[in-house]
């Protein structure tokens, strides 16, 4: 097996990881392996390419010159780029996440090519750690207690990858292991059981070149929406703009327990910034699903609102369901599966700290030197000035988030 022995170790290059390279790269501690196996961008290219953003092109820029390395990365390359490309856009207003999506892939590819990144393409099967506490004071703190501050504890992980253009398994030493490793749509059991429906794939719903192909053109169709969220939105918008341009036969019943709500812009901050619509959901959602205009929308000549609030939820799927031919759920996101992580041959079993981006151990346990996370699947955790807690997902709020955490991350 081949081995070498690295400052870090960051796991997936999506935003989050690339947000990693370019702060890590700044603070100069030293060689850094990335591991992913395609760095093209994460599932934004993968999967989100078409779909409108809800945030500002200026947000993209300002994630884009938030480092030092990936200043340097945009002033060499070649014209015209994703970064002129996305120059040239009207700063104030969205765009499509595929200008995002190759502005990442831009500062991926200058990343690699850089002295101090080892990347490989490939996947982080397993890390071990090992811990030996430095005793702070001349008397050992051996208490649960103990620091494992990863300034000061000599931890070691022994992190696995299986590359793709090898057999043979790599093993990779480092005191800091920092996984970025991305969410998935939460699928949620069909809500009548054994019913005979076809799950539509979130990601799918939201790609309409993939959805004119999957739902028939011919036949009728009628799909389930179930959620309010902003995915749930984009998802309605894409079956409400097919069913009138491409396929006539096509119905929606949106399956809601809740009223829409929407970012708010206060003074100087955003109401529900991080759950409420933005972008063009909202401004369809107001212009053609609430209430008083569905009725008489384009929207509501090819969908019926389905209300399960209150508690009506189980009688009003046992009554409309059966109706339909497909169901898409768009109720948040789940974490990827991580690596087998393990402390001294052990699982570790693990809880996030949404404030300082580390881990401890599960029920209040101590510390987990070395490990960090971030990116959507390890979010900061905000509260706004109305006391509302949120998790902050989106390119320019992970940068901000590790900007504020990774001084604290171990000496450079
Ligand atoms: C519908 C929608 C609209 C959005 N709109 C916006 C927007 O307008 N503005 C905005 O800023 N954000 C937006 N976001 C949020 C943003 O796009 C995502 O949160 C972000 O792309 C997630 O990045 P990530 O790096 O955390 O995860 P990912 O992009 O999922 O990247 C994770 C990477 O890690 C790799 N990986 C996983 N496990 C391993 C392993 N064991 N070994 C090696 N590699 C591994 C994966 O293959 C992947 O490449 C939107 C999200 C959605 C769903």
């Amino acid at each position: 097996m081949a081995s070498r022995k690295c400052a870090a170790v960051v796991v997936g290059a999506g935003p989050a990881g690339v947000a990693v390279m370019g702060n890590l790269l700044e603070r100069q501690i030293g060689t850094i392996a990335w591991i992913d196996p395609s760095f093209e961008s994460g599932r934004v290219n993968r999967k989100y390419r078409e779909v409108p953003s809800n945030t500002k092109v200026a947000l993209f820029q300002a994630y884009a010159t938030a480092t030092q390395p990936f200043k340097t990365i945009v002033e060499n390359s070649c014209l015209p780029n994703a970064f002129s490309s996305m120059a040239k856009l009207d700063q104030e207003k969205t765009c499509h996440l595929h200008y995002a999506a190759d502005m990442v892939r831009d500062l991926t590819d200058g990343l690699r090519k850089m002295d101090s990144v080892y990347a490989y393409r490939g996947f982080v099967t397993a890390a071990n750690l090992v811990e030996k506490v430095k005793p702070q004071h001349p008397h050992i703190d051996t208490s649960e207690n103990a620091n494992t501050d990863p300034q000061t504890s000599d931890n070691k992980w022994t992190v696995r990858v299986k590359r793709h253009d090898s057999e043979d398994e790599l093993e990779i030493e480092t005191s800091r292991l920092i996984l970025c490793t991305g969410s998935h749509p939460t699928n949620i059991p069909v809500p009548i059981p054994g019913l005979d429906i076809f799950r539509l794939d979130l990601d799918t719903v939201l790609k309409p070149s993939e959805l004119a192909e999957t739902l028939p053109k011919s036949h009728p169709s009628t799909v389930a929406v179930v959620g309010a969220s902003h995915s749930a939105i984009l998802a309605i918008l894409n079956l409400v703009t097919l069913a009138r341009e491409s396929h006539p036969h096509l119905r929606i019943k949106w399956f809601t327990r809740h009223p829409l709500r929407y970012a708010e812009y206060m003074d100087g901050w955003i109401l529900r910034d991080n759950t409420g619509l933005k972008g063009s959901a909202a401004d369809f959602a107001r212009a053609q699903l609430e209430d008083g205009v569905l009725s008489t929308s384009p929207a509501g000549q090819v969908l019926d609102k389905v209300d399960c609030g209150e508690g009506k939820e189980a009688e009003m799927y046992a009554k409309y369901l059966p109706e339909c031919s497909h169901i898409v759920s768009a109720v948040g996101f789940t974490r990827d599966p991580l690596p087998q992580l393990v402390k001294d041959g052990r699982p570790l079993a693990m809880e996030f700290d949404h404030e300082s981006g580390q881990f401890h151990e599960q029920a209040g346990g101590k510390g987990i030197p070395g490990l960090f996370g971030a990116g959507i699947a390890f979010p900061e955790r905000v509260v706004d000035p109305y006391g509302n807690v949120e998790y902050a997902v989106g390119f320019f709020k992970f940068m901000k988030f590790l900007k504020r955490v990774t001084p604290a991350w171990g000496p450079a």
